[in-house]
């Protein structure tokens, strides 16, 4: 791989990937595989526990520079500035939001359930 750095200047026309953070190794930042209570990376072995997981930055974009398209893929902590908080902080808000959310989305259906049964 080119390890020169290049800089490009160049406007976003897509996200690529839905689900941009990552739970990511603290050793070697690969993605690690969560069960249960259990992280563990299948690249170089490390463990712990699944609460504890650093998340991880990785946007995959798509961007034009003059005429020419380019997918590019942004890792890790120099994306903290454009989101404003780390991507470990970022999950916690995710995952509070959507427990939020869980239950007004719950009883509405429910609602709907019970008001399309006949009354007799
Ligand atoms: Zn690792």
């Amino acid at each position: 791989m080119n390890r020169r750095r290049k800089f490009l200047l160049a406007s976003v026309l897509a996200l690529q990937n839905s689900s941009f953070i990552y739970p990511s190794c603290q050793k070697c930042f690969s993605r690690i595989i969560l069960v249960s209570k259990r992280s563990n990376c299948p690249k170089c072995g490390s463990t712990g526990e699944s609460g504890n997981a650093n998340y991880r930055y990785k946007l995959s974009l798509k961007v034009a520079e003059s005429n020419k398209l380019f997918v590019i893929t942004v890792f890790g902590s120099c994306l903290d500035t454009f989101f404003g908080l780390t991507a470990t902080g970022l999950h916690r808000i995710l995952k509070t939001s959507l427990d939020n959310i869980q239950m007004p989305v719950t009883s509405y259906s429910n609602a709907l359930t019970t008001k399309a049964k006949p009354k007799h």
